[in-house]
């Protein structure tokens, strides 16, 4: 069986290193090199570090010209994945990006250049099963339940809130409802920031502390009665299977796809 050859941008993070070991244990793939600014590990022989005079994009390139990866997965950070993508894309490499920080304008970009170089591109706030049920659960109740909230917890060293998921989540709930939920406006405030962020109606919250990995909790309000919907994560694994599957099927993608239900929904 050919295996695909896949590289991983973000090699020395959490993520990085729980998508080297999966792709490592996964019988069709051959990870073929990293890249990190700031890797000192011994986990990739010919791993390309951190050379202090090149841009980590240019170190994205001598990667794909050294290693000719099909696939590349990126899990860096908001401000470098653009850089990343625009390196790769162009080089006609298919991405898996589960980066989060993505705004309409940027997402934009990743389709535009996807359009140009005619490589695809898969985009998923949340890799995990659990989360996109969570998602899908929450859009359908969404048109039944008028007053909604969205609480999410992360680990103490996520740098962008709300999380990617939450945004997503609520932006397909006011899809899926058609019109903003309703809200509640507060007369007095006692502390600024307290109501959280909104999003058509429905409030957010980010808490951010250790011991946490990601956690979301979706809470509808009717009269007389309240629904939760939750998913808890307890490891960095949890993403792992939605990660394989992307890099199986994004080769076959069309331009940019962004979410994984679109993926679990044809697969
Ligand atoms: P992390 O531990 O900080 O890892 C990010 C890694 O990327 C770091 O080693 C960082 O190096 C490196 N990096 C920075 N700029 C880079 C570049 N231009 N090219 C290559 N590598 C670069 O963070 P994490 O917890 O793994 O999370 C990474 C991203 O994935 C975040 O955006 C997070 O929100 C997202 N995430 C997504 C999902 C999902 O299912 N979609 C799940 C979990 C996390 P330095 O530390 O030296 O900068």
């Amino acid at each position: 069986m050919a295996q695909i050859r896949v590289m991983v941008c973000g090699v020395g993070g959490r993520m990085g290193r729980t998508v080297v070991e999966a792709v490592m244990g996964a019988e069709d793939m051959e990870l073929v090199g990293g890249v990190d600014p700031a890797y000192g590990g011994q986990l990739l022989a010919d791993l390309v570090t951190g050379a202090p005079e090149t841009s980590v994009a240019e170190r994205v390139q001598v990667g794909i010209d050294a290693w000719g990866p099909e696939v590349m997965v990126d899990f860096t950070r908001p401000e470098a994945v653009l850089d990343n993508l625009s390196v790769a894309l162009a080089a006609g490499v298919a991405c898996v990006v589960g980066t989060t920080g993505f705004s309409p304008e940027k997402l934009n970009e990743v389709g535009a250049m996807c359009e140009h170089s005619g490589s695809p591109a898969l985009i998923a706030p949340n890799f995990s099963i659990g989360a996109n049920l969570m998602m899908a659960f929450a859009a359908e109740a969404a048109a039944r339940m008028d007053y909604a909230a969205i609480i999410e917890s992360h680990h103490e060293n996520k740098l962008d809130a709300p999380s990617g998921t939450a945004m997503a989540t609520a932006q397909r709930m006011r899809e899926a409802r058609g019109e903003d939920f309703e809200a509640q406006a507060t007369e007095h405030f006692g502390l600024e920031g307290v109501r959280g962020g909104s999003l058509g109606g429905i409030s957010i919250h980010a808490i951010r502390m250790a011991g946490v990995v990601a956690n979301q909790r979706v809470v509808f309000g009717g009269p007389g009665e309240t629904l939760s919907i939750e998913h808890i994560t307890t490891g960095r694994e949890c993403f792992m299977p939605g990660v394989l599957l992307a890099i199986r099927e994004v080769r076959g993608l069309d331009g940019l796809v962004y979410g994984l239900e679109q993926l679990l929904l044809t697969t």
